[in-house]
């Protein structure tokens, strides 16, 4: 391999592979996060999206501000989780 673009793309499509492993399937993927689904706040490139570890919807971080476990998803110890599953009452 002696292009150094194509040493580049490998390595990128290796992180994201590494990236989109990481994550849980019931996630809502980052590119089809453009505002936060609590506030409506639109996401700009230095904001950092958070997913609620219930219901996997991508929130800014004021509205995921919250630790709840959520054993149907696996979660046993407390995780972020946004603002209305915070409110549900009994196990998430
Ligand atoms: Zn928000
Ligand atoms: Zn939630």
């Amino acid at each position: 391999m002696n292009n150094p673009l194509s040493y580049v793309f490998i390595l990128s499509c290796f992180t994201d592979f590494v990236k989109e492993a990481a994550r849980p399937s019931y996630w809502v993927s980052d590119q089809e996060i453009s505002e936060c689904h609590g506030c409506k706040k639109t996401f700009t490139p230095v904001m950092s999206r958070h997913h609620c570890r219930a219901c996997g919807q991508g929130f800014c971080h004021v509205c995921s501000d919250h630790q709840r476990a959520v054993p149907s998803r696996g979660w046993y110890h407390p995780v972020r989780v946004c603002q209305s599953c915070n409110l549900r009452k009994g196990d998430l």
